[in-house]
């Protein structure tokens, strides 16, 4: 499958050099608005290919995404001093819809996937502007802070995060919800696992796993500035269960008709997906807490959303 990625910038040529390591498209195509960005990162990328696959990387115009299949959309503006998140956020929409309008008239039936942030409000202007099904209008949402969570969890049960069944709902950032009732390892409740092998999730280690998962990205900023790795490899990771028709369960955000008792709003459940995009939404279970918290994440995304002028 080729592979078109909007915005060569940290984030877009993460996932593309996560995607040629994988081997998972035929050819990639980086565009951005500073062409020279976009050809030393195709270039850099395409150094790295030789030693693990056989993608072809080339920078190119918004006509060479002919033929692409999935479109990842990381093309947008950092926050200038002293600007609100919603002038940050109307500056970004702005952006998207220049690019909307050069992408959609060459591939009006690629899956777009949606990496800028913040990343949900994003894919629900996204999905408003182009007018495609909303199950192509995929965001990467909750699915590194889904990763995060898992990593943290098998760390302390002594396991790999792969054995372990857990997401992280709602928003991409500081209202997301970690659905603990409905987490597994193996096909045991966490819970029950963790007494098995002798690591109980007390309610201080709860906190701390919440507060690895929910301040990952804050902490990373302060290192280094910004985060692109780990959503690099998130990005292709949907990619994958796209090109691959796996019908994966990941959380990712798509705008959902009602969620947690909010209409028509953008954010992350476990969805299932293949080469047509999202399949099926799941709905896990959640106790009070966690149901109150997901409406409250749900609530605010939307409010932000509806605040933007299109
Ligand atoms: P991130 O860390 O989110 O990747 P960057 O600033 O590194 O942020 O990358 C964002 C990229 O988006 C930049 O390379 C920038 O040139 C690009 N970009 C911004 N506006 C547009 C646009 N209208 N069209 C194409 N690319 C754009």
């Amino acid at each position: 499958m080729k592979v078109g990625i909007v915005g060569a910038g940290m984030v877009g040529s993460s996932a593309g050099y996560a995607l040629a390591l994988m081997g998972l498209a035929s050819e990639i195509v980086l565009i951005d608005q500073n062409a020279a960005l976009a050809v030393a990162q195709a270039e850099d990328i395409a150094h790295a290919v030789p030693f693990m696959s056989s993608t072809v990387v080339n920078s190119g115009h918004y006509r060479d995404l002919e033929g692409a299949g999935v479109v990842i959309l990381a093309a947008g503006v950092s926050q200038k001093p002293g600007e609100t998140r919603l002038e940050l956020l109307e500056r970004n929409a702005a952006v998207f819809r220049a690019v909307l309008a050069e992408v959609l008239p060459v591939v009006p039936d690629a899956i777009l996937l949606i990496a800028s942030n913040p990343v949900d409000v994003m894919t629900q202007i996204t999905t408003r502007l182009s007018g495609i099904d909303p199950r192509r209008v995929i965001g990467s949402g909750t699915i590194l802070d889904t990763a995060r969570f898992r990593s943290l969890i098998g760390r302390h049960l002594g396991i790999s995060p792969q054995s372990v069944h857990a997401y992280v709902l709602g928003e991409h950032g500081d209202s997301e919800v970690l659905a603990w009732t409905s987490a597994r390892a193996g096909s045991v409740p966490l819970s029950s696992f963790a007494a098995q092998v002798g690591s109980p999730l007390t309610t201080e280690v709860r906190a701390q796993i919440d507060d690895g998962v929910r301040n990952a990205a804050y902490k990373i900023i302060n290192g280094k500035g910004s985060t692109y790795y780990g959503i690099g490899a998130g990005l292709a990771r949907i990619v994958k269960a796209i090109a691959r028709d796996q019908r994966d369960v990941l959380s990712v955000s798509i705008s959902t008709p009602e969620v947690a008792g909010v209409r028509d709003v953008a954010l992350s459940i476990p969805r299932v997906v293949g080469a047509e995009g999202v399949l099926a939404d799941l709905f896990p279970d959640l106790d009070d807490e966690e149901y109150s918290a997901l409406n409250r994440s749900a609530s605010l995304l939307k409010e932000r959303a509806d605040a933007i002028a299109l």
